[in-house]
């Protein structure tokens, strides 16, 4: 039984062509599928019955399950989701009450190998990679539930992206191409893979490339990001610095801010200096409390200095808007399991 979902016009066109069906109806199963999200085989009503009879022998929409759905009071969705072999992991869909944005957060790993101290993630070691297809499935489960178009995707969710590069290009190639979602509309987050980051710089891709940096200097980032020890932060400014020279793109820096740890004013000020040369914007995530470790939220006073004193340096900063944290939706949060 092939699983229609994931694939590409030609593939589909494989299957028509079996069922010695025109091109023409590969073309109309494409749209379905990618534009307008359907479920089932017999909601594509523009194919004969005759024709979907067949095809329902061969073929079905999907083979992932929504096991779990949660809802927050400011609309965020999670989705907890099941692949065939029994393996799960958890998808966001954000919404900013303004603005037509659907956001996408999703994974690309079972598990996570970089372990941050401060990630639910981290703690289940890493399982395994996602194929694009299982990557995609996760955007095409939102859309089939909600029956609404997502505009935006982010690799933000579990695993890290960079570690399962091949996967991760090869879905947003799809998403670009086949959900009509823009390359600038897409964002790929990394704990900082240099080896990688230097391949993506060579692609002089689009899309936007996240460094999740979350301190101002090595033996801060040491204690909350082990990746720190492999790649550290000398080495991290080298492949920014290559990145934007090549690309000519400005990255996104996310710095989760935990109450005394790496929220102080000397903090800031490291954090400036480090970026001083790098073509970046800085998005400051207020940590969210798990159950998992002691860290602390600061206080919006705190939050409002470090912000001040990175414009200062000249620098674009945005707090980012607290999503889904009373289902755990949000950044650090997500744990692939039900619990
Ligand atoms: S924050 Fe990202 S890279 Fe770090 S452990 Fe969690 S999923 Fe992995």
């Amino acid at each position: 039984m092939k699983t229609l979902s994931g694939l590409s016009l030609k593939e589909i066109e494989e299957i028509t062509d079996s069922l010695k069906a025109s091109k023409f109806r590969a073309r109309q199963i494409h749209n379905w599928i990618y534009l307008k999200s359907v479920k089932e085989i017999d909601e594509m009503t523009d194919l004969s019955v005759k024709f979907r009879e067949e095809l329902k022998q061969i073929a079905r929409v999907s083979d992932v399950k929504i096991k779990v759905k949660q809802v927050s009071s400011d609309g965020t969705i999670k989705y907890l989701l099941e692949y065939p072999d029994g393996e799960c992991v958890e998808t966001v869909l954000m919404r900013f009450d303004n603005r037509a944005n659907l956001t996408a957060c999703v994974s690309s790993q079972v598990g996570c190998a970089v372990n941050c101290s401060f990630c639910a993630t981290g703690k289940r070691g890493f399982i395994r990679n996602l194929s694009y297809k299982e990557i995609i499935e996760q955007v095409l489960s939102i859309q089939r539930d909600t029956g609404l178009k997502v505009t935006n995707v982010v690799f933000m969710g579990q695993g890290e992206p960079l570690l399962n590069l091949d996967n991760v290009l090869k879905a947003m190639e799809i998403f670009n191409e086949n959900f009509q979602i823009g390359a600038r509309r897409l964002t790929v987050s990394t704990s900082g893979i240099v080896p990688q980051m230097n391949k993506l710089a060579e692609l002089d891709m689009q899309s936007t490339l996240a460094v999740s940096l979350h301190a101002p200097n090595h033996e801060i980032r040491k204690k909350l990001m082990q990746i720190e020890n492999k790649y550290d932060m000398k080495s991290l400014h080298t492949a920014m610095k290559n990145y934007v020279d090549k690309t000519g793109r400005r990255i996104t820096i996310e710095y989760l801010l935990i109450k005394g740890l790496n929220d102080t004013i000397q903090s800031a000020k490291e954090l400036a200096e480090y970026l001083h040369d790098i073509k970046c914007n800085i998005n400051l995530i207020p940590y969210n409390p798990t159950a998992d470790n002691d860290y602390q939220r600061p206080s919006n006073n705190s939050i409002m200095k470090f912000k001040y004193l990175l414009e200062h340096s000249g620098k674009k900063v945005t707090v980012r808007l607290e999503r889904g944290a009373d289902i755990d939706a949000a950044c650090g949060q997500l744990k692939g399991k039900v619990s």
